[in-house]
């Protein structure tokens, strides 16, 4: 099988890390639950330009490099690896290429392929590549993906709530849920 992989949210618990930056720059403590959106400009009720200071500001303190794998991610992946094919698919911009490789590398994530979309939707490059199941966070990617015929396993997070049941689309907890899944793959 081709796997495909989302990274943020996913396989890095990038959260935190944004979480954490947001109130070294702005002040402003978020909770977990308050990230009722995927997008963080929408939580604190401030501008896009704005947000981008804070991004820049995560760039220039190498806030990627704090992230942490998600609990069991990696184990996982690696298990699903000696099987299938991983392909992590993130819409990182492509600048990032060398500090997500890098991190990958750290955390021994055993994959086939990365590639950044640069914030575009990922179901062209999914498609492409003849993968059937993604694992993802974010829940207009998922339903795209899912309406295609893919099977995605949505990681069900606060910014991904108030979707309709929808066919191909399964939410798990955590990723005792996507092995249990996968079975024996
Ligand atoms: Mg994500």
């Amino acid at each position: 099988m081709n796997i495909g992989t989302d990274l943020d949210g996913v396989i890095a618990d990038s959260d935190p890390a944004y979480r954490f930056f947001i109130k070294k720059f702005l002040g402003r403590e978020l909770k977990r639950e308050d990230v009722t959106s995927f997008f963080y400009e929408d939580c604190l009720g401030i501008s896009i330009e704005e947000m981008n200071k804070v991004w820049d500001f995560f760039n220039k303190e190498h806030g990627w490099d704090k992230i942490k794998p998600v609990n069991k991610a990696v184990e996982c992946l690696n298990k699903f690896a000696i099987k299938n094919k991983i392909f992590v698919i993130s819409s990182r911009p492509v600048f990032l290429e060398k500090v997500t490789k890098d991190w990958l590398d750290r955390y021994k994530v055993n994959y086939d392929k990365l590639i950044l979309t640069d914030g575009q939707p990922k179901l062209n490059v999914v498609k492409d590549l003849n993968i059937t199941h993604f694992i993802e966070d974010r829940l207009d990617y998922a339903q795209d993906m899912a309406k295609a015929g893919i099977k995605v396993l949505l990681f069900d997070y606060p910014w991904n709530q108030h979707s309709e049941k929808q066919s191909n689309l399964f939410r798990v907890e955590n990723w005792d849920d996507i092995n249990e899944f996968f079975g024996t793959c």
